[in-house]
């Protein structure tokens, strides 16, 4: 299964990312999760992505394309992934159909999480995350699932939500047309428990993909 997730922030991609992983036995491959990690580990890679994701704002396509390159060649999609983060605006959703088509894997489905607006603002003021393992939860100090230190994203402050908001509005809700065209899209409603969104969307996908 080769699948993408998209969705606004908030809309829980990562949470469902990692039970789709654990049901599919594919890796979940976040590229937030990989800027944070480079960002914790003071690679360039990291320093370079700050500044960006402190505002909210995409960082370089020519940097993320490179990096989603790079972990594409792993041995662990060898029986499919799960992109969560990516791609994020047209141009990126272009390179990844290149990436594929040149190794025969296109894509079997895009999975959209949809919210309304006043949710996301909601959701995202109550989130912390995970200092090691960059889980996200809410009303506790310490991680669920590693026991580590929880923070608040600089990005989840009030005044950087806002901003995120528009950039998904502008760059990144465009790849929803782009996928429904290839005939790729499934939309799911982010609103409900956890579980019976991952059980919807695994039903949508058998429907679609082997
Ligand atoms: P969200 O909670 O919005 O899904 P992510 O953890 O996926 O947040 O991403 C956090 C930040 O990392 C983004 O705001 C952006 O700065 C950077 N980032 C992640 N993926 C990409 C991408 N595909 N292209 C550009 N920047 C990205
Ligand atoms: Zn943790």
């Amino acid at each position: 299964m080769r699948l993408v997730l998209v969705g606004p922030p908030g809309a829980g991609k990562g949470t469902q990312a990692q039970f789709l992983a654990a049901h599919y036995s594919i890796p979940h491959i976040s590229t937030g999760d990989i800027f944070r990690a480079n960002l914790k580990a003071g690679t360039p890679l990291g320093v370079q992505a700050q500044s960006f994701m402190d505002r909210g704002e995409l960082v370089a396509d020519s940097v993320t394309n490179e990096m989603v390159k790079d972990r594409l060649t792993h041995d662990d999609v060898a029986n499919g992934f799960i992109l969560d983060g990516f791609p994020r605006n047209v141009a990126q959703a272009e390179v990844l159909r290149a990436i594929l088509a040149e190794k025969d894997t296109p894509l079997n489905a895009v999975l959209e999480f949809s919210l309304a607006n006043e949710e996301i603002v909601t959701r995202l003021s109550a989130r912390r995350t995970c200092k090691d393992c960059f889980q996200p939860s809410v009303g506790v100090d310490k991680c669920p699932s590693c026991g580590g230190d929880v923070y608040q994203r600089e990005d989840d402050k009030a005044e950087v939500i806002t901003r995120r908001l528009e950039v998904y509005q502008d760059q990144t809700a465009p790849i929803i047309s782009f996928y429904r065209n290839e005939g790729l899209l499934i939309t799911v409603s982010a609103l409900g428990k956890v579980e019976d969104i991952t059980a919807l969307a695994i039903s949508a996908l058998n429907r679609v993909a082997q």
